[in-house]
């Protein structure tokens, strides 16, 4: 018997979503549902900086009036990032004895500017900050120094290779193409890369569908999950949604929920987001669950979106 499909919802709290997210979610959900699988919702409230209360109160409702429900998750507390702290702990510590993470005492400036494409003459390295190179008595140093550092994940210096389900072959060499990401911050916060890879892994997603603007953390993400012990879920990356005509003052990319919901009833806002995508040949309207027989990746655009202005 083939394994249930487990997909997911995770969204950040820190706005309201908008056209662009909604189809994620649409597709996200449709994937499952497509397969009877299992849809889990999970809030990524990392950033406590970012997180804002009435969007995470947003996000649930909004997706129950487009009538994308799931099964597990959200609100139940073990589904917020922002109470997984000590998770995510246990597995950067298994990073940390394993000497796959290193303390960096760089600034954001200097570590963005280590993250920039190499230019000719510099060595691939040079894409790596010192830090990476501290001998184990620098660290130890550092580390008493008392300072906030954040912590880094030495990226695999290899090809990693994804079989994106709608995009195809990605292959990436982290060390080389990412250069080395944080995960866990200087005040302590676990980074994106490191939670969205354990929580994946521990909540048994075994597909991943989101927007094509996180294709290139895939590959880091299965590293991760695998290099955990874990079973890398399948990806499947979304077209992205582009704002259209400039010149309108309100456009579809930017409309937030808050407005598209005086605007649109839910079936007439599905069906516009159905045809944008491919998977209608009229913006009618219909309700999501109408979709769920009609769904299949291959009449789904690779092709970003956009949504010309006078659609509105
Ligand atoms: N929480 C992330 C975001 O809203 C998405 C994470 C993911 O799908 O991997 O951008």
């Amino acid at each position: 018997m083939s394994k249930t499909v487990v997909g997911r919802f995770a969204p950040s709290p820190s706005g309201y979503m908008h056209m662009g997210n909604l189809l994620a979610m649409l597709l996200a959900w449709l994937d499952c549902r497509a397969q009877n699988g299992e849809m889990v919702f999970r809030m990524e409230d990392l950033d406590p900086a970012r997180s804002r209360r009435e969007y995470v109160d947003a996000l649930a409702e909004d997706l129950g009036w487009l009538g994308l429900d799931w099964d597990r998750g959200w609100p139940e507390a073990d589904y917020a990032q922002s109470r997984r702290g000590e998770i995510y702990e246990r597995y950067f510590e298994d990073l940390r004895r394993r000497d796959l993470v290193y303390p960096c005492r760089c600034s954001r400036a200097e570590r963005l500017a280590a993250a920039s494409a190499p230019h000719p003459g510099e060595a691939e390295w040079d894409r790596r900050c010192r830090c990476a190179r501290m001998s184990r008595a620098e660290q130890a140093a550092l580390l008493q120094s008392g300072r906030p550092l954040a912590w880094k994940l030495r990226c695999p210096d290899e090809d990693i290779a994804i079989s994106d389900g709608h995009y195809g072959l990605f292959v990436q060499n982290p060390a080389r193409e990412t250069g080395d990401c944080i995960l866990r911050r200087a005040d302590g916060v676990y980074a994106y890369q490191l939670a969205v890879s354990v929580d994946d892994m521990l909540m048994g997603v075994t597909r991943v569908v989101r927007g094509r603007d996180l294709l290139a953390s895939a590959p880091r993400q299965k590293w991760l999950i695998e290099t955990l012990g874990g079973t890398a879920p399948d990806y499947c990356h979304a077209p992205l949604l582009l704002e259209g005509e400039r010149k309108l003052s309100k456009r579809y990319g930017s409309l937030s929920t808050r407005e598209l919901r005086q605007r649109y009833k839910p079936e007439a806002l599905i069906g516009l987001l159905a045809h944008a995508c491919g998977l209608l040949d009229r913006a009618e309207p219909i309700a999501a669950r109408e979709l769920i027989p009609l769904f299949s990746w291959e009449r789904i655009t690779r092709e970003d979106i956009v949504f010309p202005g006078n659609d509105l």
